[in-house]
């Protein structure tokens, strides 16, 4: 992909009081880009919340909420915190370029503007944030598997555990371990052991396949399927799908003390957040209920009894 190809067809933000202005903008990045207006901050910021653009272009003098306050709001909120700002700006001083700077501004546009440094100016911003995003993501990916790894696993278990406490609703997490796997390693090899984990690492997604849930590897052999608004029901209809998966691939491991073929062995909790608990609460319980599945012959999972669970320890296969 060229330079001008990976710049076209971003989202941008207008943000400024006078239509004329927003106007004049628009027209200069029309043609490359999607244009998104507001014409007060707080609009700006509903904007920027719900239709997440690639970029921001924000006058830096409004009445209310100016273009600082503006950038100070998107940088206090995880969703809109990598959204680059571009100011534009009739002021010159160092002062006023140290100030939008330490406001989180990425980039300046002096007034009056010009079609030509607006559009450029607007494509390093984009080829930037492509470049870091794609950068995040890699660090958010566990290279053999292709699933989320565990600083992903982290980051979305606190948003979601934050989110889930605002709401009132539970969060659900789903420890899994495969049995025996050192022994597999030992009897099929260390290159056989990876190309089950990455086959695993599929079934365990096909298994867990709502919009929000999550599934990572923990470490090792052990993945962590975050189900995020799920009660110790609905976890319980998960893990039977995780199991059935992964029993539909059939992966014979002929040095299994438990089965004939490959299995695992899962914990599962799920908490309405509660003020001052920390989400190391509940992944503190689905480990140590994955522990008592090791115990209690593997092949099976436990859930916390504790929380209420109707049928619990139930096992997974016969
Ligand atoms: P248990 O049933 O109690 O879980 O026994 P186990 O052998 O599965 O557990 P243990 O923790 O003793 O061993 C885990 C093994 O997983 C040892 C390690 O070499 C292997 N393993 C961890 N990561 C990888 C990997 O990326 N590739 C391969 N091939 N093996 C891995
Ligand atoms: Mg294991
Ligand atoms: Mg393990």
């Amino acid at each position: 992909m060229s330079w001008t190809e990976m710049a076209l067809n971003g989202r941008i933000l207008v943000v400024d009081d006078a239509m004329e202005n927003v106007q004049i903008l628009h027209a200069a990045l029309q043609d490359e880009q999607e244009v998104l207006f507001a014409l007060d901050g707080e609009r700006a910021l509903e904007l920027a919340r719900s239709q997440l653009p690639d970029l921001i272009l924000v006058d830096a003098m409004m009445p209310g909420m100016d273009g600082y306050a503006v950038c100070a709001a998107l940088r206090a909120a995880p969703e809109t915190r990598d959204i680059p700002v571009i100011f534009v700006t009739a002021l010159k001083t160092p002062e006023d370029e140290t100030r939008a700077l330490e406001a989180g501004a990425a980039d300046f546009i002096s007034k009056p503007v010009n079609a030509a440094v607006v559009r450029a100016r607007v494509r390093t911003q984009l080829t930037v944030k492509r470049q870091a995003d794609a950068l995040r993501a890699l660090t958010l990916t566990d290279p053999l598997t292709g699933v989320a790894n565990r600083r992903a696993f982290d980051e979305r278990l606190e948003a979601e555990w934050r989110r889930c406490a605002r709401a009132g609703l539970p969060v659900a997490l789903v420890l899994a371990d495969v049995d025996h796997f050192k022994a597999y390693n030992d009897h099929y090899g260390h290159q056989a052991g990876d190309a089950c984990l990455v086959q695993v690492a599929a079934a365990l997604r096909r298994g867990a396949g709502r919009t929000h849930d999550l599934v990572t590897r923990y470490g090792g052999e052990e993945f962590a399927i975050l189900l995020p608004q799920l009660d110790l029901h609905g976890a319980e209809g998960v893990a039977h799908r995780l199991a059935d998966e992964l029993a539909r691939l059939g992966i014979a491991h002929a040095a299994s003390s438990t089965a004939p073929q490959l299995t695992m062995s899962m914990g599962l909790a799920s908490l309405v957040p509660e003020d001052g608990q920390g989400s190391d609460t509940l992944v503190a319980r689905a480990d140590a209920l994955l522990y008592r599945a090791k115990a209690d012959g593997r092949n099976r999972y436990r859930v916390d009894a504790a929380a209420g669970a109707p049928t619990p320890g139930r096992k997974v296969q016969a």
